[in-house]
């Protein structure tokens, strides 16, 4: 993870390659994220006798924050085909830094049993805690957070707000900047995905 991670923080990456590392930590991040899935026991044939197996018990919802949260979707629906999708967009007003929900087609209720929250930064927490309330309300009763860099100030309001969401990120970094991006970080993970960083 380390390696992977050094490739997106070099500025010099190009969108094309940075997607790719997303997409391979993404997948790593998930692989962790989704170990204590439930299963249930169910019998198999095989060539040489029946035996007892298991099949995923848990319905799996992934909830990428658009827009940066889009290129880990695909990583982790390699990992979990079945998972549902739901989108959530949440932008950050640059003035207030506060999350401001722009686009949520969640249905009426619950339609998973473990929510994995999508965003490649957990920066203020302000998005992520916000997401939270939102699959909350929606009736989501395991509900995880998938991030490839956290900061200190993140992890610690989601803590605050939410003890009971677990965090899995490849880095912990040092700080925020009095603009909200995390230091060292990676600079906007949307702009480096996409190739819309101006300059
Ligand atoms: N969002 C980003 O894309 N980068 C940061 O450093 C913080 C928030």
């Amino acid at each position: 993870m380390l390696h992977k991670l050094a490739v997106l923080r070099d500025e010099s990456t190009e969108p094309k390659k940075f997607r790719e590392v997303v997409r391979e930590l993404s997948w790593l991040l998930g692989y962790e994220a989704l170990a204590d899935a439930r299963t249930r026991q169910i019998e198999v044939q095989t060539p040489l006798e029946v035996t007892v197996a298991h099949q995923l018990a848990d319905r799996i919802g992934l909830v990428p924050i658009l827009r940066a949260g889009l290129g880990m979707v695909e990583a982790m629906l390699e990992l979990m085909p079945t998972a549902q999708v739901w989108h959530l967009g949440l932008f950050r007003d640059e003035r207030t830094l506060r999350p401001v929900e722009y686009y949520n087609r969640l249905p009426d209720s619950a339609t998973v049993d473990v929510c994995l929250i999508l965003d490649p930064m957990l920066a203020t927490g302000g998005s992520a805690t916000a997401a939270i309330d939102v699959l909350k309300r929606w009736g989501a009763s395991r509900i995880k957070l998938i991030n490839l860099i956290a900061a200190p100030e993140g992890v610690a309001a989601v803590q605050a707000a939410h003890p009971d969401v677990a965090i899995h990120c490849a880095a912990l970094d040092r700080q925020l900047n009095e603009r909200g991006y995390i230091q060292p970080g990676l600079g906007d993970a949307g702009d480096r995905q996409f190739g819309t960083g101006v300059g």
